[in-house]
């Protein structure tokens, strides 16, 4: 049984795959373009996202509780499937495209109320995702928003996943005390590193915030002064080799990340990303993995480690 920690929660994505599965062929189409072929990670993940943006503008009746309620079962069918007992999901605060519901307060409720119909061994943390390329005003309503407890979601996230592109520093330090502040209140914090950009952006932000746990990271272990901020910290790298390899990040298939981290004896987790996105299963991130039973037992202990459980 399995814990997994790094997992997106995109409903539009997801409300697409149970109300109109035939368009996910729309978004895979676009992984195999001669297009996505010739640009970088962080233009193929733009391209990916503009897909499923159009794809789910053109479905007008996409975004009903009911449908909301399809999805939540559908992501529980999808834990158990991959034999996961626990899993922290990252899931936006405001779900505006629901309008019928009250943000992430209303979603966390529906997901628990799955879990709790199925039966299921599953427990489920919830992080609260901050966009970072969003414009400043509105990253900063929705972490003020957590921090002082004005979103009705407050109480139910474990802790914040930050994502961010090198053009979005000054929005990172703008907001550096409010996540600072988080954490002393006890929140968990993870942010994406050592994936879309180059180490420099990362050793800038690691000065500023050391997080609990990485989004991928896997860029982070060709620099010794990082290395060495991870072990100090006990920093778990939460990789994710599908997604790597399709965003050409670094190809699995040829080289395993985590073993070199393992190696290193940073402790490491094995994940989904964004499934729905890249058409996935914990089942073939772990089999893309590169790693031993031995080695995915170690993993196994790690993700019982390193998830979050309520604050
Ligand atoms: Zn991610």
């Amino acid at each position: 049984m399995y814990s997994l920690l790094h997992c997106h929660f995109e409903s539009a994505l997801r409300a697409l795959a149970v109300h109109k599965p035939g368009t996910l062929g729309e978004v895979r189409a676009v992984a195999s373009s001669s297009a996505f072929g010739l640009v970088g990670p962080a233009e193929r993940l733009l391209m990916l996202w503009r897909t499923v943006k159009h794809t789910a503008a053109s479905e007008p009746d996409l975004f009903t509780v009911e449908t909301f309620h399809r999805v939540a079962d559908a992501f529980v069918e999808e834990m158990v499937a991959d034999q996961v007992e626990h899993v922290d999901v990252r899931i936006g605060t405001s779900l505006r495209r629901w309008r019928d519901l009250r943000g992430a307060v209303d979603a966390i409720a529906i997901l628990r109320k799955a879990v709790a119909r199925s039966e299921a061994e599953l427990s489920v943390s919830f992080v609260a995702g901050l966009d970072f390329t969003k414009p400043l005003d509105e990253v900063e309503r929705v972490v003020t928003g957590l921090a002082e407890g004005s979103d009705p979601a407050a109480e139910l996230f474990a802790g914040v996943d930050v994502n961010l592109l090198p053009a979005d520093l000054a929005k990172f330090d703008r907001l550096l005390p409010v996540l600072r502040q988080l954490r002393a209140d006890g929140w968990k914090i993870n942010v994406h590193l050592g994936e879309l950009f180059d180490n420099d952006v990362s050793r800038y932000v690691l000065k500023r915030l050391v997080p609990d746990r990485i989004g991928h990271g896997v860029l982070l272990l060709d620099d010794l002064e990082v290395i060495a901020v991870l072990r100090e910290h006990d920093v778990c790298l939460d990789m994710c080799p599908v997604s790597n390899t399709v965003l050409n990040v670094i190809d699995w298939a040829s080289s395993s990340p985590a073993k070199r981290a393992l190696d290193l004896g940073l402790p490491v987790t094995i994940n989904t990303d964004d499934p729905a996105l890249f058409g996935t299963t914990l089942r073939a991130n772990l089999a893309l993995s590169g790693l031993t039973a031995a080695e995915l037992e170690l993993v196994v202990d790690t993700g019982r480690k390193h998830r979050y459980g309520p604050r």
